[in-house]
């Protein structure tokens, strides 16, 4: 009797859920940062306005295509590319103030 009520127990059904959304993690595995060092060059891969890619080698991070809060993964080398620091705010700066309209309604 107590396992059918706590199959019916929201609580435990919520908890259920949360521990499914745990298992999508940040974290990039090795395989996948060595997969996308590789493909990129180990050089930032920002495209500017006038098509000329940045190429910095300095201070690269690995940058979500699709942000991780927005349901991008970490677990693949099509949703991470490089890019320098400078760009990784740059984008950041950009995307956020372009999303801004969508997270209020
Ligand atoms: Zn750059």
């Amino acid at each position: 009797m107590l396992s059918f009520l706590q199959s019916k127990d929201p609580v435990l059904w919520s908890q259920r859920a949360r521990r499914t959304t745990i298992k999508r993690s940040r974290y990039i595995p090795r395989w996948v940062k060595k997969k996308v060092w590789q493909r990129d060059g180990g050089r930032c891969v920002f495209v500017g306005s006038d098509g000329t890619r940045c190429g910095e080698r300095n201070f690269l991070q690995i940058d979500h295509i699709v942000p991780w809060a927005q349901g991008g993964i970490s677990n693949d080398p099509e949703n991470l590319r490089l890019l320098c620091s400078t760009h990784n705010r740059f984008r950041a700066r950009t995307e956020s103030s372009k999303q801004a309209p969508q997270l209020s309604v």
